[in-house]
């Protein structure tokens, strides 16, 4: 194990958990009901148009892309969280070397190590 300050790490790892946890649950205020039920309410309105169907199909797309990211996102913090309790937090877990402090300042969810994580983008 390295010399990494893992109290510090792990109070931002809690600090970024509870924010995202509070983004999902402000998504899912804003998004209670499927999106049937508001292409329901739009066919159902007396001015519709295609342009709304539309931009209500969108609308959906974009909050279910940053639903699924934060969600994501969580358990990639739970992981490293986890890892602070094992004592295994700062290691890659393609290669198993140090990911490094300057990564895990930036991202301190990291699992790999910047070069497996861009041989995992392409
Ligand atoms: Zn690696």
């Amino acid at each position: 194990m390295t010399d990494l300050d893992l109290d510090q790490y792990r109070r931002r790892l809690e600090e970024e958990r509870a924010r995202l946890t509070h983004t999902a649950a402000f998504l899912e205020r804003e998004n209670p009901g499927s999106l049937e039920d508001e292409l329901g309410e739009i066919a159902a309105g007396t001015d519709n148009h295609l342009g709304d169907l539309a931009t209500a199909t969108y609308d959906r797309e974009l909050d279910e892309g940053l639903e699924e990211g934060v969600q994501q996102a969580v358990v990639d913090i739970d992981a490293a969280l986890q890892k602070i309790e094992e004592g295994s937090y700062g290691t890659c877990e393609v290669c198993g070397e140090p990911i490094g402090a300057e990564r895990l300042s930036a991202i301190p969810w990291a699992r790999l190590c910047i070069d497996d994580q861009r041989r995992r983008d392409g």
